[in-house]
């Protein structure tokens, strides 16, 4: 038979959906599953946002709108911005696409030529080097470590930059770690960025979602030299409770963003008409909703961290935002559970959700063999229940 494309045949299928369409299957044969797996918030949507969008469809506003997206979702997303990240990006600078990983097609498919490097700091939310292979570019991953907070090191950007090093992918808040850049942090990376001439991917979709005292901070706003370099992304989905909607964005320079918004308009136009008065809405009405999960969001944090750190065999960081727990598991291989030796953290998975009803996101796909991911984007009742199981199969091993 004839051969099909190489780059697709290379793409592998995403493991956390996988993981939580496992679980629902279960769930629909009637077993009591609990799903840590969610890259979703279990909030409906703000009725006020859902209201906008029955409005628009009312209203006939059903057509296609302009291939990058309607004026007045991108003046709402400029003004977000400005209050909100300290960034000034006229309308004409903003992209609107069908969600985050649109968006961050868009970006690659712009900055790339075929064999550019793009370096991508583990652990890394698994779509990256997909979507970086697919664009013609080439993953460099650089393992960060627990001593640094799994975060990217001015130093360690600065040894991985070769002469094909076009880009940074950036972070912040992170999935999988839950960890946030200081600004310290932050400069010290644009110094390097800025200095070698190359462009910051700043994915910033958690940024609503930060608990305690340290704020969110947007690594384009430090100045020219570093603005000039960035591309800063985001979307409605985590913060607004909006996962199905579809809405991603991008600022980025002029001359990017025009590149962005022509590709868009050959392969998919526009993002959903209906979906972007949502986002309207969403952005310029009332943010009491989203104060509430916030609020749930981090009190969920505070027990899902309490408890693994009295857990036997694993160990966490505190998480300061997105709504991940980042677990390390590395004790738990060679342990025995009943006859067999649990040798990956891939495996202690199977386990759970076939012995224990529960289900966690194993990090190889995230660049990191002996951590799984547990998300707190479940209720208080399930969390409880879900890590009562796993510490039993703590306990159970020998
Ligand atoms: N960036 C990160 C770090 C994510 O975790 C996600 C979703 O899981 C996205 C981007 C994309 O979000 P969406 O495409 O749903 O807007």
């Amino acid at each position: 038979s004839l051969e099909l494309s190489k780059k697709a045949a290379a793409v592998k299928p995403s493991s956390t959906l996988a993981i939580t369409a496992k679980a629902k299957e279960l769930r629909a044969q009637g077993k009591d599953v609990v799903g840590f797996g969610a890259g979703e918030p279990d909030f409906n949507t703000p009725q006020n946002i859902c209201d906008a969008a029955i409005a628009a469809i009312n209203d006939g506003f059903t057509k296609y709108t302009p291939a990058s997206g309607i004026n007045e979702l991108k003046e709402a997303i400029s003004k977000k911005f400005k209050a909100f990240n300290h960034l000034d990006y006229a309308p004409d600078q903003i992209v609107i696409s069908n969600g985050g990983k649109h968006s961050l097609t868009n970006i690659f498919t712009v900055l790339l030529n075929p064999g550019d490097e793009v370096i991508i700091p583990a652990p890394f939310w698994l779509s990256y080097p997909e979507i970086v292979k697919l664009a013609g570019g080439v993953p460099v991953i650089i393992t960060t470590t627990k001593e640094q907070n799994f975060k990217l090191t001015a130093k360690d950007l600065e040894n991985a930059i070769t002469d094909k090093t076009k880009a940074v992918v950036l972070n912040t808040p992170n999935n999988p770690t839950g960890m946030l850049y200081t600004e310290e942090e932050l400069r010290a990376i644009a110094k390097v960025v800025v200095e070698k001439d190359i462009y910051v991917v700043a994915d910033e979709m958690y940024e609503n979602l930060v608990y305690g005292e340290q704020k969110h901070i947007s690594i384009a706003s430090f100045g020219k030299d570093i603005y000039d370099r960035t591309i800063t992304c985001s979307g409605l989905a985590k913060s607004y409770a909006m996962t199905g909607w579809r809405i991603g964005y991008t600022g980025s320079s002029k001359e990017i963003a025009k590149m962005m918004g022509s590709v868009q308009s050959h392969q998919t136009s526009n993002p959903n008409s209906i979906a972007q008065k949502a986002a309207v809405e969403a952005l310029t009405g009332p943010q009491d909703s989203v104060a509430k999960m916030h609020a749930e969001f981090d009190k969920r944090r505070k027990y899902m961290y309490e408890r693994i750190c009295k857990m036997p065999l694993v160990s966490t960081i505190e998480p300061m935002g997105a709504f991940y727990v980042f677990v390390d598991a590395s004790e738990v291989l060679g342990k025995k559970y009943k006859d067999t030796v649990v040798e990956s953290v891939a495996q202690m998975a199977e386990i759970l959700i076939n012995d224990y009803n529960t289900a966690v996101v194993p990090c190889a796909d995230f660049g990191f063999e002996k951590h799984l991911r547990l998300s707190y984007a479940i209720s208080i009742e399930q969390i409880e229940k879900g890590l009562d199981r796993i510490e039993s199969f703590l306990n159970d091993l020998k």
